[in-house]
């Protein structure tokens, strides 16, 4: 006799699966025959956060995924670096969270930039999570209060978190809880401290949770999943460069700034790169100090870079 039952993809050997069910047991699955997925061109036809029928029969332990459910959004990058086929990285992420410090080491505001802009491509929200905030003195409290309100202006939750000395830690428990988060930050600010602290049942290492920067930008390394005890998964991803894949040209650039989005019907030209054209509104709200100089300065980065 053969059973059916459902659950979530945890990880992912590109044979093997780990499927975990709601009751948090998981389960060895193989992919049934040639499973294709509709529409995408991937080497991976699943990949963690997706969610999957599998059956197992009684006189075996493994399981067979036999369906996968649709997905609500996935993370994709290039297979290799020459071809068009492209690698899921995770599916079903239901929000982007930024662990950044001010201090030892110091995250730049580019670097937070590119990950917003990434998710606002993907439309995932995203949360940014200020932490070590037990070593920012007088001078790093003020700019930590300026950007802070710059980003939750534009519609982005902040929190200020600190480890030992145990801030807001319940909140930022609240925010993972029942939700798949796809945690980003360099290494070294403390995402696995934060993890541990909240999750007694997880004992992260440091660098257990990838740093974005170091990882190779090609490697077959799949995302890691990890399930939360009280609730909710996090996904820590090979790299930043994949997760920065989503290819956009210099126009669609500004769409993923909320400021400038919303300014930039109104400038006079409507492939406005915001740059020096005359008649634009985003750089008037910049020297008028309605958007951030930071912000900008950020986006004019990037926009040299594509
Ligand atoms: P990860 O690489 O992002 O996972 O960073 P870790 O969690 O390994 O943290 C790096 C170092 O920073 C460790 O020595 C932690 O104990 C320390 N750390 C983490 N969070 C805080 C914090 O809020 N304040 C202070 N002072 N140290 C912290
Ligand atoms: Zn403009």
């Amino acid at each position: 006799m053969t059973r059916t039952f459902k659950g979530r993809v945890i990880k992912s050997t590109g044979s093997w699966y780990s499927v975990m069910d709601d009751a948090g047991k998981t389960i060895n699955c193989r992919l049934k025959g040639l499973y294709r997925t509709k529409g995408i061109r991937a080497t991976n036809p699943i990949a963690v956060g997706d969610i999957v029928d599998y059956s197992i029969s009684d006189t075996d332990n493994s399981g067979l995924i036999i369906n996968i459910h649709a997905r609500k959004n996935y993370l994709i990058r290039k297979a290799t670096k020459l071809s068009k086929a492209t690698q899921i990285i995770a599916a079903n992420i239901d929000q982007v969270v930024v662990i950044v410090s001010l201090t030892k080491p110091r995250t730049s505001t580019g670097f937070i930039d590119r990950i917003l802009t990434t998710s606002e491509a993907y439309h995932i929200p995203a949360i940014i999570i200020f932490n070590k905030f037990d070593l920012y003195d007088k001078k790093t409290i003020v700019t930590l209060e300026f950007i802070k309100k710059a980003y939750e202006k534009e519609g982005y939750k902040c929190l200020i978190t600190s480890v030992p000395e145990r801030i807001r830690l319940n909140e930022f428990k609240a925010i993972l809880q029942g939700k798949i988060s796809l945690l980003s930050g360099h290494s070294g600010v403390g995402k696995s401290a934060l993890i541990n602290c909240i999750d007694s049942s997880l004992s992260l290492k440091t660098g257990e949770i990838s740093d974005y920067h170091k990882k190779g930008i090609h490697t077959t390394t799949f995302a890691n999943m990890f399930h939360l005890q009280f609730g909710g998964y996090v996904i820590d991803t090979p790299g930043i460069k994949e997760f920065g894949l989503v290819e956009f040209d210099k126009v669609e650039l500004g769409q993923r700034f909320p400021e400038i989005r919303n300014l930039m019907q109104q400038c006079r030209f409507n492939n406005c790169l915001h740059l020096n054209e005359p008649g634009c509104a985003v750089i008037k709200a910049v020297s008028k100090g309605d958007i951030v100089e930071f912000r900008y300065t950020n986006y004019l980065n990037m926009l040299s870079s594509i």
